[in-house]
């Protein structure tokens, strides 16, 4: 099994999962561009996997469906047109050209009908989980979407961490003014910078990487609190409101 990854627009990635003979899964296929470049190169699409219904995560599915006659699946919300076949939590995917399945979780925060797709040690995670972060918190509440945070994260620690975009050097910023004193984070980050220095993409990390290092993970931790409670002038009340004030420290991090 191959791990690709397609960069689309300014940093998005559309993920492809692919056998020995070019079949491959394509993850939120924004655009069908990127995809159609790889086809030339003898990927041969066999199903889309959709995490949510932002137009840079299924922008070029309808497109791909039209041109290729192959299934596509996503969560439940008619913000996602076409003909998609609806999964929830609990429900599995099977690709038989591929010979594997993925495990559907529901991970509601980014928004509210946010999935995930777990299979074959991956674990395609859209804007839900990111490499040292997670993503923006538009129709979710604080305890509901550290919940997801922490589903996805609780999966085994070998598992590969394929995102929906490449933010791992600016979250790395945020995630050093929030844990000052990180080795696990600042060893991550040293092969990070190879890589986007060797023109590569920074993922796929690991969960058991992001346990250690990524912030959003780590509201119970002392150090975490110690500097929420310096920033707010008081303890945070609880872990949910800890992971609030994170995340909105973050919305508003230029550094
Ligand atoms: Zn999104
Ligand atoms: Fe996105």
């Amino acid at each position: 099994m191959r791990l690709v990854a397609l960069p689309a627009f300014q940093d998005n990635y559309i993920w492809l999962l692919c056998g020995a003979d070019g079949a491959a899964v394509v993850v939120d296929p924004g655009d069908d561009a990127p995809v159609r470049a790889a086809m030339a190169e003898g990927i041969r699409p066999v199903a889309l996997l959709l995490t949510h219904h932002h137009a840079d995560h299924v922008g070029g599915a309808a497109r791909l469906q039209a041109a290729l006659d192959i299934p596509a699946y996503g969560p439940v919300d008619d913000r996602i047109p076409g003909e998609v076949q609806r999964v929830g939590d609990g429900d599995r995917v099977d690709v038989p050209a591929l010979g594997v399945g993925f495990d559907v979780m529901a991970v509601p925060g980014h928004t509210r009908s946010h999935v995930a797709f777990h299979g074959a040690g991956h674990l395609f995670c859209g804007d839900t989980l990111f490499s040292l972060g997670c993503g923006r918190m538009f129709e979710g509440q604080p305890a509901q979407m550290l919940a997801s945070l922490e589903r996805l994260a609780a999966l085994p620690g070998d598992t590969a961490l394929c995102c929906g975009h490449e933010y791992t050097e600016a979250n790395g910023r945020f995630a050093r003014t929030v844990e000052p004193d990180n080795p696990a984070r600042e060893a991550w980050l040293a092969r990070v910078g190879e890589r986007r220095r060797a023109g590569l993409p920074s993922l796929p990390g690991t969960l058991a990487v992001e346990r250690d290092a990524n912030p959003f993970l780590r509201v119970d931790t002392p150090a975490v609190r110690a500097t929420l409670a310096q920033r707010l002038g008081q303890a945070p009340a609880d872990r949910a409101a800890a992971f609030a004030a994170l995340r909105e420290w973050k919305d508003g991090f230029t550094g």
